[in-house]
C-alpha cells in the first residue's frame, strides 16, 4: 500500500550490534517461552513476583548503585534513584500497605502524576501480592468512580490536589478503606518509619499483578487484568525490540495510565536493568528535545501522535539541540504513518520502528527489530514465539494477501487472565480455529499480511469504511492525507450513504501556514486538491469525498484518534464514554 522503499537494515545501520541479532535464526531456534525463564529470577517452587524481577534482583549485581530513574518535573524539578533506592522505596511503601491491611489479590490504585512516588508504589503494592491498577491524573471524578466502584478498590493513592476528585465520589465507593496522600506529612512521616525490608510475595505465576481499563477508543474502557507471569514476555520484547542494555538511557514517553507505562516504563525495561527517564511534563517539542539532548537518550520509544507533532512542529529547531546519543527509536499506540518512518531517517539518520499490540495483550506482538528492514507503513512481524493470523469472520485462516481479523495464537506469557468482572466478555476475544480446533486470541484490528510475512494494520475492525462494495481502512487514507504538505493529521470515518453505503469522510487538520487561507475561497480549493493527491496517490474509491477542516482531532490521553466521537458528532449521535477523551 505505500510507494515507500524498503528500509534496508546491514550491519552500519547500528551502532552496537542488536540483541537479536537475526530475526529469522530466532523465530526458528524458538522453542518454548520457558526457555527463557532462566533470564528471570524465581523464587522456590517457580513462584514469581514482578517487582522483584523489576528491581530486587539488581541490587545484588553491579547495577546496584546505577541510576535506574532520572526524573524530571514539568517545572525543571530534577531527582535520580539508583536501583537501590527504588529497592528500599518500594520496600518501605509495601510495609506501610501491609500495616493498612493490603492483602494478596485485593486491588490498590494508582491515582498521580508521572512522580517518583507512582513508580515505587507501583513496585510496593505488586511486592504486597495485591492487584496494582494506575488512572491517569486527568481523570474526572466519573471515570474515576466506573473504575474505582468496577474494580472495587481498597487503596487509592494520590496526591492533596488529586484528592478533591475523590472526596465527590467517596460515597458512592463503598470497598475503598484508605485514601493515601503522598504529599502529606502523614506519608512523608510513615516513609520515614517504614521497614526498609519487606517480605517479597511469592506469587504463582498466574496470579494477577495488575490491572488497568484500556484506552476507550471504541467503547467503555475494560478492565484489563494481567498475572506475574507477564513480566516474561516484557522483559524479552524490551530486550529484543527496544533493544535495552545496561549502557542505555532510556526514554518512553508513555504514561502509566496506560499499559505501555506499565509494561515499558516499569516492568519489562527495569527488568532489564536498564536507566530511564521519566518527564512529567506535557508535550513540546522543544522541551522534548531537551530532554533527549541533557541525558544524552539513546533509546526512545514513543507514538506517532508525538511523532506528528514534532514534525509539525519546524523541523529546523531539531538541528539546534545534540541529539547524536540516539540510537534506536520506537513507536507504538497507532498506526505509524509511513512518513513518520522517513521523517526519522531525515532528522534523526534513524527510522522509527513501529510495534503493535493492546492492553490485552500485555506485550508488544508484531513489530520491527532493528536488525530487520523495514518496510514504512507496516508494522513489521510477529515476535518469536508469537503466532499471528489473520481470520475471516467465520475463523477461518485467510492466506496471505487478504484483509482480515488480526488474530494471536494462544497462549504467551503477558496474554491478559480476565476482564474483571466480565467473564463473558472474556470468553468473547477466543474462538477456535475452524478445522484445527487451535484457540486464538481475536484482536478486535483487522489487517493483512504479504508474502515476507510482513504485517500490515488496515484499522480497527469497527472503523473499516465499506463503500461501493469495497473495504477501505482509515489509516490508509489518513497516511495518504498526512503526506500532503498543507496537513499534519487526519482522522477518517465512514459516513451512511444511501448510494455506496457509504462515503469517506476526512476531517484534517491543516499545517499552520495553511489555515488561515483556508477560510476562504482558498479552503474549497484546497479540499480539492487533497481530493485529487489522495486519488493519485492511493486510489480512486479510496479518496474522501467529504473533507472538513478542524483545529483538532478528538484524542484519548494515550494520544489515539477517536474515530468513534468524529462519526457520532458527525450524525449527531450520543458519544458515549469520553472519560479517556483528552479534553472535553
Ligand atoms: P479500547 O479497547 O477501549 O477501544 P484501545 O484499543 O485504544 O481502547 P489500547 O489497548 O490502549 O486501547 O490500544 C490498542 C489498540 O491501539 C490496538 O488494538 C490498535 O487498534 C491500536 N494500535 C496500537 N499500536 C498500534 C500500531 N503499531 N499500529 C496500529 N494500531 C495500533
Ligand atoms: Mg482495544
Amino acid at each position: 500500500m505505500t510507494n515507500y522503499p524498503t528500509i534496508h537494515k546491514n550491519k552500519d545501520s547500528f551502532k552496537i550490534p542488536p540483541n537479536l541479532p537475526n530475526y529469522e535464526n530466532a523465530v526458528k531456534d524458538f522453542k518454548h517461552w520457558s526457555d527463557f525463564e532462566k533470564e528471570l529470577t524465581y523464587f522456590d517452587d517457580h513462584k514469581i513476583n514482578a517487582a522483584y524481577n523489576a528491581i530486587d534482583r539488581h541490587i545484588e549485581t553491579f547495577r546496584r548503585n546505577k541510576i535506574a530513574l532520572f526524573y524530571e518535573s514539568e517545572t525543571g524539578e530534577k531527582k535520580e534513584y539508583t536501583f537501590y533506592d527504588l529497592f528500599v522505596l518500594s520496600n518501605k511503601a509495601a510495609n506501610i500497605f501491609k500495616d493498612l491491611g493490603l492483602e494478596r489479590g485485593e486491588r490498590a490504585f494508582l491515582f498521580l502524576p508521572r512522580i517518583p512516588e507512582l513508580f515505587y508504589c507501583f513496585l510496593g503494592i505488586q511486592k504486597t501480592g495485591a492487584i496494582t491498577g494506575t488512572l491517569f491524573s486527568a481523570f474526572g471524578p466519573q471515570a474515576l468512580e466506573d473504575r474505582l466502584s468496577d474494580s472495587q478498590a481498597k487503596i487509592v493513592i494520590t496526591t492533596k490536589e488529586l484528592k478533591e476528585r475523590i472526596e465527590i465520589i467517596r460515597h458512592n465507593l463503598p470497598h475503598l478503606e484508605h485514601v493515601i496522600v503522598v504529599d502529606s506529612q502523614d506519608f512523608t512521616d510513615k516513609m520515614e518509619k517504614a521497614k526498609e525490608i519487606t517480605h517479597v510475595a511469592r506469587m504463582d505465576p498466574d496470579e494477577p499483578a495488575f490491572m488497568l481499563y484500556t484506552s476507550g477508543t471504541t467503547g467503555k474502557p475494560k478492565g484489563v487484568v494481567h498475572a506475574h507471569r507477564a513480566i516474561l514476555m516484557e522483559y524479552i520484547t524490551a530486550k529484543w525490540v527496544l533493544d535495552l542494555r545496561d549502557q542505555d538511557t532510556y526514554w518512553c514517553t508513555a504514561d502509566p495510565g496506560w499499559v505501555t507505562g506499565i509494561a515499558y516504563e516499569i516492568l519489562g525495561s527495569w527488568a532489564n536493568g536498564v536507566t530511564s527517564v521519566v518527564f512529567s511534563g506535557r508535550f513540546d517539542p522543544k522541551i522534548w528535545y531537551e530532554i533527549l539532548e541533557k541525558y544524552s537518550v539513546s533509546v526512545w520509544y514513543t507514538a506517532p501522535t508525538a511523532i506528528r507533532m514534532l514534525m509539525a512542529a519546524d523541523s529546523g529547531i531539531v538541528k539546534n539541540y545534540n541529539l547524536s546519543n540516539l540510537r534506536h527509536l520506537c513507536s507504538v499506540g497507532e498506526p505509524l504513518n509511513p512518513e513518520c518512518v522517513e521523517w526519522g531517517l531525515k532528522v534523526f539518520g534513524l527510522p522509527f520502528h513501529d510495534s503493535w499490540w493492546q492492553t490485552e495483550t500485555g506485550g508488544i506482538m508484531i513489530t520491527n527489530y532493528p536488525s530487520m528492514d523495514i518496510k514504512p507503513g507496516s508494522m513489521g512481524k510477529p515476535v518469536p514465539g508469537i503466532i499471528a493470523g489473520i481470520f475471516k469472520d467465520d475463523r477461518h485462516k485467510l492466506p496471505v494477501g487478504q484483509e482480515g481479523n488480526l488474530c494471536i495464537k494462544c497462549k504467551w506469557p503477558s496474554q491478559m487472565r480476565a476482564i474483571w468482572g466480565r467473564p463473558k466478555k472474556y470468553e468473547s476475544y477466543f474462538f477456535a480455529e475452524k478445522g484445527t480446533g487451535q484457540k486464538w486470541y481475536l484482536s478486535g484490528d483487522r489487517a493483512t499480511q504479504d508474502k515476507d510475512g510482513y504485517f500490515w494494520f488496515v484499522g480497527r475492525a469497527d472503523d473499516v469504511i465499506k463503500t461501493s462494495g469495497e473495504r477501505v481502512g482509515p489509516f490508509e487514507v489518513e497516511s495518504a492525507l498526512v503526506e500532503h504538505p498543507a496537513v499534519i493529521e487526519a482522522g477518517v470515518i465512514g459516513k451512511p450513504d444511501p448510494m455506496r453505503g457509504e462515503i469517506i469522510k476526512a476531517f484534517v487538520v491543516l499545517e499552520k501556514s495553511y489555515q488561515e487561507r483556508a477560510k476562504g475561497k482558498e479552503g474549497e480549493k484546497l479540499i480539492e486538491d487533497l481530493k485529487a493527491y489522495v486519488k493519485k496517490n492511493l486510489a480512486g474509491h479510496a479518496y474522501p469525498r467529504e473533507i472538513e477542516f478542524i483545529d483538532k482531532l478528538p484524542k484519548t490521553r494515550s494520544g489515539k484518534i477517536m474515530r468513534r466521537i468524529l462519526k457520532a458528532k458527525e450524525l449527531g449521535l450520543p458519544i458515549g464514554d469520553t472519560s479517556t477523551l483528552e479534553e472535553y
